[in-house]
């Protein structure tokens, strides 16, 4: 199918395959890197929303009766695809976020560690029993999957936050409707293609695209058992309201302001190093980038000089062409975020690297912002305090290990942080004492490995559990305790009383 324009339209993924859109709504998917769109992808209408879900519904007895033998026979066959073809995933990601190849390799990379991690299932699954717990009775615990389950994610991870997810929803015997974003869709169909050929029923995993009308939809569905969201505070809180409110269980993750806390101590080469890919990979735009850095003022000066000089020798372009840094993901972001230079300027903080005057390495019309160093940010200004998820990255002076810590504890996000130090003590009161969900002693960017899980405190997650790991699949199933006794005539009787165990 094409539109107007003559650009490909993206269609939906239902009952095993690709289905046009049917709502009359479409939206442009851009290659941030040549300014330029390339496709349009379909807007799910309700109705549209409903044939996916009754579609998921459908595949669910099958799935959810397949073995776990079966079930992870397809998983691990998704898994031995995914690595050899990642390489044209890598090129579907840049294509449409702009990231550069190497970082999309990245993604795809510690996306595969949760499939991984899922295929570990079994061992996850095994109940609890308990023999004779009164008289001739046992009990034990077994855990089911919950049913059609949906996945609503980012523009900033299209192909890493959905296997976030949907590895171990699929291993537990739910049925998916992934709902990814609007301005980077491909990567779900690929997926969805790839599981197919690895031998996922029709049905089991769906991708519904579009806006807020079909995440409503969602949000709304009777047969949608679960909720799992990524993406800013505002519509994060939304979700988990609104899906709450419905009945449903939700995780719901939402945006950061990462702070880094570097001590006197610290090695400053090491410290700056980090603050430089923290803060500037993925062009800023990850919920786990370092977007303020906090340094003790008798190191900010040396500090802020050595990032001012790795800046001046990264290369920002295409992604294809081996850059170091790439695009913003749409024109309106890049802008959004290139404001803040001037809010910096009015609000008397030092500008030491302008990302403006960057001179790309891609076409003029890709959506380009260099690095941007900003030294002596006012706490009170909102260069500090929002989120502004690109390459910004703004520097705090404090006198103590106190005032930074009462800094990262008073913000409204509790998603990552980071210390830099040689002082053990320092870094183990800094880990008791910070109200963040991910801490980094040393290492800037401390996503944690898929089994543990991911999430932050604060606004950066409502619902109580974080994706992946032990946390992902306790989500994605439920238990039941079962008290069980096999006929035995000396127990027979009346007895109306409360059950006692003797
Ligand atoms: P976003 O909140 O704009 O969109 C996320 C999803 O919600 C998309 O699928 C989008 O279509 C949908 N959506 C957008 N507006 C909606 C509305 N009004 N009603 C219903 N649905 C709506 O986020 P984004 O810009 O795609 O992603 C960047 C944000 O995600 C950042 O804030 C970042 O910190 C956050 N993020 C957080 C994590 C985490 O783990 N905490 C990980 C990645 C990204």
């Amino acid at each position: 199918m094409t539109n107007a324009t003559e650009l490909p339209v993206l269609p939906h993924w239902i009952g095993g395959g690709p289905v046009d859109g049917t709502s009359g709504r479409t939206a442009p998917v851009y290659d941030p890197a040549l300014g330029v769109p390339t496709k349009h992808v379909a807007l799910a209408s309700e109705d549209e929303v409903n044939a996916a879900v009754a579609s998921a519904k459908a595949a669910f007895p099958v799935w959810s009766q397949t073995s776990i033998a079966k079930r992870l026979s397809v998983l691990f066959t998704f898994r031995e695809l995914l690595n050899a073809r990642k390489d044209e995933l890598a090129e579907i990601l840049t294509s449409e976020h702009g990231k550069v190849l190497s970082d999309a390799a990245g993604e795809i990379a510690r996306g595969l560690e949760v499939v991984e991690f899922a295929l570990g299932f079994p061992h996850l699954t095994k109940g609890e029993y308990s023999e004779n717990v009164s008289t001739g009775i046992d009990v034990y615990s077994i855990r089911q999957p919950l049913g059609v389950v949906g996945i609503i994610s980012p523009f900033n991870f299209p192909a890493m936050v959905p296997m976030w997810f949907f590895p171990i929803a699929l291993a537990a015997g739910n049925t998916v409707v992934l709902k990814p974003s609007e301005k980077d869709p491909s990567a779900s169909n690929w997926m969805a293609g790839l599981l197919k050929e690895a031998g996922l029923p029709d049905g089991a995993f769906t991708v519904l695209h579009g806006d807020k009308v079909a995440v409503d939809g969602l949000l709304h569905h009777p047969d949608i058992a679960s909720i799992s969201f990524v993406g800013s505070t505002p519509i994060a809180k939304y979700i988990y309201e609104t899906a709450s409110r419905n009945g449903k269980r939700v995780q719901a993750l939402g945006g950061a302001k990462n702070h880094m806390l570097v001590l006197p101590d610290a090695d400053l080469d090491l410290a700056a190093d980090a603050a430089v890919n923290a803060g500037f990979g993925s062009a800023g735009e990850r919920c786990m980038a370092i977007s303020a850095l906090i340094a003790v003022d008798t190191i900010a000066d040396e500090l802020v000089a050595k990032i001012k000089e790795r800046i001046a020798g990264l290369r920002t372009g295409d992604g294809r062409r081996g850059c170091d840094m790439g695009p913003l993901v749409t024109r309106e972001h890049r802008d959004k975020v290139a404001s803040y230079i001037d809010i910096a300027t009015a609000d008397g903080a030092t500008v030491v690297v302008d990302g403006r005057d960057v001179n790309p390495d891609g076409d003029a019309n890709g959506f380009w912002l260099g690095p941007t160093l900003v030294d002596r940010v006012p706490t009170s200004s909102r260069v500090y305090q929002d989120e502004i998820f690109g390459p910004v990255l703004s520097v705090v002076r404090v006198h103590s290990y106190d005032e930074g810590v009462a800094l990262i504890n008073a913000s409204p996000y509790g998603n990552g942080t980071a210390i830099f130090t040689n002082d053990g003590g320092a870094a183990r009161r800094f880990q008791q004492e910070v109200t963040v969900g991910m801490i980094g002693i040393n290492v800037p960017i401390p996503v944690p490995v898929a089994y543990y899980s991911f999430g932050g405190w604060k606004d950066s997650l409502f619902g109580d559990a974080k994706a992946y790991g032990e946390h992902g699949f306790r989500f994605f199933t439920r238990e039941k305790a079962v008290t069980s006794r096999w006929l035995d005539p000396s127990h027979g009787g009346i007895n109306l009383g409360f059950p006692q165990n003797r």
